[in-house]
């Protein structure tokens, strides 16, 4: 099964790394990609340009022999990073082969905020990791009545159907995020042990999120 792994990763961080080794683990996945968007639809710009982020998926990927790599394909694609459009394009490629969309909680109950989501259940499986202090996706009632209608228990039933289920997965909870890093170096504090120290070089060495700009802290 493919396993794709969508995000601003500004800047990625162990939050994401450990959960989607685990993920990979659980599943059986045999190549998780990580998908940087290009301009994210429903947020905020980053305050990392593509490249900046692109370079530091990379630093945080380097040394890892854990079956990750990254997939390009938002980034270079111009205009807003649809998922459904990504992963229009991953089905063209890889045939009847399962494919599963990885996210969080959050990213979960706010899916029906994008764009065609419910063409998103024609496309992939997916796989929905608990994350500290999210919203309860029950809020929403058509993604509710969705949830109880597509889920399914057990990783080898993911990977029996190409989309169309989704699982829940048990990871470790790490209270980490992206808008926390930013923060913390905003107000002249280290972010150190909550991302790998090759990306927090390089965000020290360009002076990336140093500034107190206000698409840091919208996200809060
Ligand atoms: P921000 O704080 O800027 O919103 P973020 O930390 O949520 O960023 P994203 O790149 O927006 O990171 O997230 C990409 C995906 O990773 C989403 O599906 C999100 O739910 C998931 N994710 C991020 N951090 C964690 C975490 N600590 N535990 C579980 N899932 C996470």
């Amino acid at each position: 099964m493919l396993g794709i792994f969508g995000g601003t990763f500004d800047p990625i961080h162990f939050g994401h790394l450990r959960t989607a080794f685990e993920v990979k683990e659980s599943l059986g996945i045999i190549d998780l990609r990580f998908l940087p968007c290009r301009t994210p639809p429903h947020r905020n710009s980053p305050g990392a340009s593509p490249e900046q982020r692109l370079l530091m998926l990379k630093l945080a990927l380097q040394d890892a022999d854990a079956g990750f790599s990254i997939d390009c394909r938002e980034l270079n694609r111009e205009g807003p990073s649809y998922m459904v459009d990504t992963l229009a394009s991953l089905r063209k490629e890889v045939g009847n082969q399962p494919i599963c969309l990885i996210l969080g909680y959050d990213a979960f109950a706010a899916l029906p905020s994008w764009h065609c989501w419910r063409d998103i259940f024609n496309l992939a499986n997916l796989a929905v990791m608990q994350r500290p202090n999210s919203p309860d996706p029950a809020l929403n009632k058509e993604l509710s009545e969705i949830m109880l209608a597509r889920r399914v228990k057990g990783a080898d039933v993911l990977n029996m159907h190409p989309f169309g289920k989704i699982g829940i997965v048990r990871v470790s909870q790490l209270a980490i995020s992206a808008t926390l890093i930013r923060n913390l170096i905003a107000s002249g504090k280290s972010p150190r042990y909550l991302l790998p120290d090759p990306v927090l070089a390089m965000i020290q060495s360009t002076g990336l999120y140093q500034s107190r700009n206000p698409s840091h802290l919208n996200n809060i």
